[in-house]
C-alpha cells in the first residue's frame, strides 16, 4: 500500500486540482479546509457536508493529522509545552505562551537545527531533517487544543526548533494555510517567523508571504557574532544589516524584530550596546532583549539585573525602541533556547 496522502501538506488550491483531476468537485476543497483548520475536525465521518463515498475516499487515501501529542507540561506561569511525535518517529516541541492580550504558539519547523548557535539547546542536537507542511500545520491543530479555557490562538512565532529559512517551502505553504480564509484565517502581521540571518532566503520569505520578520542578532561586532553564531562567518553584520535595509523596496515598512540574548561576560557589554542603535540606523526596529535561560549543554549564563538594566538603559537612551523579554516556562524548559529532545 502506498503511504497516505498528507492532507495538511497540501494547499487548498492544489487538493482542488487534484480533485478536478479525479472527477471530484473542486469546492469540496473548500469544505475540507473548513473541518479541518476552521472547525479543527479530524474524522470524515463527521464532515457531514461531504458524500459518503468521497468520505469513504478521505479515509482510505489520505491522513488527516501528522502528529501526536506524547507529553504535555505546564508552566506555573501559564506556559504549555508539548512534545509531539510525527509518523517516523521524529519527535519536536511546541510551546503555547498566554498573555493577557494574546495567545502566542511557537511553532517548530526542523527537527534538531543544523546552524549550531554556541548557546541554543536545539543547535547541540544537530540536524535532523526538515518538517513538512503537514507537520508544521499539525501543531496549530493539536496545541489548540491545549488552550487554557478554549481560547483562541491569536499569533504564531516560527521560534520554535530549527531554523525556518532552511525549509523555506515548506514553512511558506504553512503559512499560506494560516492566514487562507477558507483555513485558520490568520492577519498576516499576527506571524512572525525568525531567522538566524540566512540573507539569500530572506527577501524570499517576504515576497511570498507579507509576515513579520525577526531576526537573532545577539551581537553588535562580527567578533563576537562569530563566536555564537557560526552563520555569521558567510554572512556579516555589514551584509546582513545591508539586506534588511534593502527590504524597503519589497515590503510595506514593517519593523523588524531584532532578538538578542544577553549572555554574561560576552555580548553585554557596554561597548556592544552602544554600538547597536548605530548599527540598526535605517532599519526600522524594535529590539528584544532575552536574557540566556541556561541550559545543560551550555556553559554560559545571564547576566546580573543591574547588568542588564545598563545594557537596556543604554540602547534605549540612544532612542531604540527596546523591551525586555521576560521568560515563559523555564521551570518546564520551554523557554527560548532550551527546546531539544533526546531519544
Ligand atoms: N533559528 C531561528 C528560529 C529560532 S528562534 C533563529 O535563530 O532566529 C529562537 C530564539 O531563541 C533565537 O533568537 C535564539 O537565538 C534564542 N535563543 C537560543 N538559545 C537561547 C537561550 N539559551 N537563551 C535565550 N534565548 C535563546
Amino acid at each position: 500500500m502506498p503511504d497516505p496522502l498528507q492532507i495538511k501538506s497540501h494547499s487548498i488550491e492544489s487538493l482542488r486540482e487534484r480533485f478536478a483531476a479525479e472527477g471530484v468537485r473542486p469546492f469540496r476543497a473548500d469544505q475540507i479546509a473548513s473541518w479541518l483548520y476552521a472547525r479543527g475536525v479530524e474524522d470524515p465521518d463527521a464532515m457531514t457536508d461531504l458524500d459518503l463515498a468521497l468520505r469513504e475516499r478521505i479515509r482510505n487515501e489520505w491522513s488527516l493529522s501528522a502528529l501526536e501529542v506524547e507529553r504535555v507540561d505546564h508552566s506555573v506561569d501559564g506556559t504549555t509545552k508539548a512534545a509531539l511525535v510525527a509518523a517516523d518517529g521524529a519527535r519536536i516541541e511546541s510551546v503555547l505562551i498566554p498573555e493577557e492580550d494574546r495567545l502566542t504558539l511557537c511553532v517548530s519547523t526542523q527537527v534538531g537545527c543544523a546552524m549550531a548557535c554556541d548557546f541554543c539547546a536545539t543547535g547541540f542536537m544537530g540536524f535532523q531533517r526538515n518538517l513538512t507542511t503537514a507537520e508544521i500545520v499539525d501543531q496549530v491543530c493539536r496545541m489548540r487544543e491545549h488552550a487554557p479555557e478554549g481560547r483562541p490562538i491569536s499569533n504564531i512565532v516560527f521560534m520554535g526548533m530549527g531554523e525556518p529559512l532552511l525549509n523555506l517551502d515548506a514553512v511558506v505553504e504553512a503559512i499560506r494555510l494560516l492566514i487562507h480564509p477558507k483555513a485558520f484565517a490568520m492577519a498576516p502581521r499576527r506571524v512572525t517567523v525568525s531567522t538566524v540571518g540566512l540573507v539569500p532566503k530572506i527577501g524570499e520569505l517576504l515576497a511570498q508571504v507579507p509576515v513579520n520578520l525577526a531576526v537573532s542578532l545577539h551581537a553588535a561586532t562580527d567578533d563576537v557574532r562569530d563566536r555564537l553564531v557560526p552563520l555569521n562567518r558567510r554572512f556579516p553584520l555589514a551584509v546582513l544589516l545591508e539586506t534588511l535595509r534593502g527590504l524597503e523596496t519589497v515590503t510595506v515598512r514593517r519593523p523588524v524584530f531584532f532578538e538578542y540574548t544577553l549572555i554574561a561576560g560576552v555580548n553585554d557589554t557596554p561597548e556592544q550596546a552602544e554600538r547597536l542603535p548605530g548599527l540598526l540606523h535605517g532599519i526600522p526596529s524594535k529590539l528584544n532583549l532575552i536574557p540566556m535561560n541556561a541550559h545543560p549543554d551550555s556553559p554560559y549564563g545571564p547576566p546580573s539585573d543591574e547588568v542588564i538594566d545598563r545594557f537596556l538603559r543604554i540602547v534605549a537612551g540612544k532612542g531604540l525602541r527596546v523591551t525586555l523579554r521576560r521568560s515563559r516556562g523555564p521551570d518546564i524548559q520551554a523557554a527560548c533556547g532550551q527546546l531539544a529532545l533526546r531519544a
